[in-house]
Order: C-alpha cells, then structure tokens, then sequence
C-alpha cells in the first residue's frame, strides 16, 4: 500500500496542506496517508521541534507531503529543514515555473553550498562555509540532464564563477558532464541570470545552479506565474522523496484563511506522478486552471476566496473528474 507521511508544519502549513491532502484523499482513498508533527508548535510543546522519531516517521514513507516550518528561536539553532534534507539526503530540489508561454525546471543542489551549516559566529564575525563537491555537483547535475532529456534538451547553468572559487568546480563538472551527455548547454552568472529569466523565461529549459541561488532564483522567478503560493516543489533523494511548496510558513498570514492553496496542491500533484500517478498531476493542474477560469482567485491573484473556498472549489472538479473517470 502507498503510505505517504503528511507534515502541516506551521503558520500557512495547517491551511495549505490539509486543501492538498484531500485532493489526495478524493484521488486516492486507498493510499493510507499519516500525519507527522514537526515544526514550531513541535517545539513549543516538547522543546525539540523535530526529534529522531519524526525523521523516522517520514523514511517510513513513500512519500512525503510537506508544509513549511517557522523558525524557533532556539539556542545554537540549527534549521529543522536542513536537518530533514540531510537526514534524508534529498539532494536534488527541483521547482517547476510554467505557464502558458515558457516551462522552465529550475534544479537546485539541497544539501551543501551555503547552506553547508559549518558555522561559526561570534559578537564580532560570523562565517559560513560555502562548500562544493565533486559528488555533489556530479549528482545534480546528473539529475538535471536527466530531466533535461525528458524535455527540450537544453541546460542553463547558474554559477558565480567570476568570483568565488566553489563555483568554478561547480561550472567546469557542470560543464564536463553536460559535454559528456550530448545535451546543449550554456552556462550564465547567476545575477544576469535571474533577470534574464524575467525578460526571456521562454528561452529557458533546465536551469542548474547550487543550494542558494536556486533558492533566490526560484522566488524570482515565482513572479512569472504571479507568486510565490503557486510554485510546488519536489526534494529527490536516492531512497526519500518529499514535495512542499516554495513558499514558507507566511506568519504574516497565517490563520486567516487568505493563503493561496495551489502551491500544494501542485506540489501533492508532482507527488502523485513520483508515486506513480501522471495523471492524477494532470487532473489537479486541470482542476486549479478551471477554477481560475471560473474567476475564483484568492487574495494574493487579485481575487477574494479564501484558502477553504479555493481548496472547495478545486475539490468540487476533482470529484466530478473522479465520477467520470
Ligand atoms: P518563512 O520564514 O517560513 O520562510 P516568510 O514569511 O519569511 O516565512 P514566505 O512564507 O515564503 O516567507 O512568504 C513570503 C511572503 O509571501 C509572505 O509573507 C506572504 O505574504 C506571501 N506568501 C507566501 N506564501 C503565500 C501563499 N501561499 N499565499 C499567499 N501569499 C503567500
């Protein structure tokens, strides 16, 4: 049986992501889907926001469904998602932006870089060490030619060589293997990049880069599509496979009902196509465009549903589909 582990999180988590576990529930009632607490309201409760057991929890799964979590304000804090990315060994990120006009894949490395967390930090200096590796970078880059086959076969890759040297490794194996691969290849500064995205996103395909440009360039590029609440995203390891949307835990918002659900919902749809399901991806993008169609937008599109009127609505299409089908 599939069982897939459910982690609200925090703040906008326990909106969003109950929205995408009955999408879930309605395609799929014979999956046995299990809730995992992790996160702020974890801490708050029992002082450790995500324990051994938690992470145990997850590996169980075949996949995982994820919110967002907000920071705690711990002692020597260490980020709760990093430990879950390492723990996991979720080294690729991979964030789909589309729309009609331009399908770009952004893929970035999750698990070294800047967000090494080899850190020190004292009153009057703090460093954090940007770390590169051959296997690291061979293994997502691999993973972005391998996507890149399945589509239009180009790889854009993101770097800042001019000035830091991590990012030559980063470029010349990027660079190598894509060679190796026959796929066509171009490679860009990551600062050109980010606006050239905006200006030309049609002429990008697969855009390879390390932890945190990836993780900027995928927040600029979200205002293609109009945000940040509508960029899923998958986190691909060997073994675990966990999917979130971009955005974070928005405590700005949370608990009032004002947060765009489609984030997770795509982002359970590129869980289904990992679990198996291509079509069931296919029929909640389906579902969220003719909802949209229908003028029913949340807040931050222009619109005035909520998060429970969007989630009802792309229910309600989803379950005419599923009488259909
Ligand atoms: P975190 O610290 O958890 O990353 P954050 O507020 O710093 O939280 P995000 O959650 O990524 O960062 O969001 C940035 C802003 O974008 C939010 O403050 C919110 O206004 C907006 N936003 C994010 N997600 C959504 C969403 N799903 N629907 C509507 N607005 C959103």
């Amino acid at each position: 049986m599939t069982r897939i582990a459910i982690v609200e999180g925090d703040g906008i988590g326990h909106e969003v992501i109950p929205v995408a576990r009955s999408a879930l529930e309605l395609l799929h009632p014979e999956y046995d889907l299990f809730t995992v607490d992790v996160g702020y309201g974890m801490w708050e409760r029992t002082g450790c926001p995500c324990a051994d057991k938690e992470i145990r929890e997850m590996k169980d799964a075949d996949a995982i469904l994820f919110g967002a979590i907000t920071t705690p304000p711990m002692k020597d804090y260490q980020s709760v998602v990093l430990r879950i990315r390492k723990a996991l060994d979720l080294y690729a990120n991979l964030r789909p932006v589309k729309d009609g006009g331009f399908d770009i894949m952004i893929v970035r490395e999750n698990t070294e870089g800047l967000y090494s967390g080899i850190e020190e930090s004292s009153p009057d200096r703090a460093t954090t060490l940007r770390v590169v590796t051959r296997t690291g970078a061979e293994r997502i880059v691999r993973m972005a030619i391998k996507l890149a086959r399945q589509r239009r076969k180009l790889l854009t890759i993101g770097h800042k060589a001019n000035v830091l040297k991590s990012d030559v490794l980063f470029r010349d194996i990027c660079i190598a293997e894509a060679k190796a691969s026959g796929v066509s290849y171009n490679d860009k500064f990551i600062d050109a990049l980010s606006l050239d995205v905006l200006q030309h996103p049609a002429s990008y395909d697969v855009v390879v880069t390390t932890n945190i440009f990836g993780d900027i360039l995928s927040d600029v590029a979200s205002y293609l599509v109009g945000g940040l609440g509508l960029v899923p995203s998958a986190n691909i390891g060997e073994r675990y496979a966990l999917f979130e949307p971009v955005h974070g835990s928005a405590p700005d918002i949370a608990g009032k009902n004002l947060a765009n659900p489609i984030a997770a919902l795509r982002s359970a749809g590129m869980l289904l196509t990992h679990v198996g399901d291509a079509e069931g991806e296919d029929q909640i993008e389906s579902a969220i465009r003719a909802v949209l169609a229908q003028g029913i937008k949340t807040r931050d599109l222009g619109g005035s549903a909520g998060t429970r009127e969007f989630g009802e609505a792309v229910l309600r299409v989803l379950e005419q589909t599923a009488r259909r089908a």
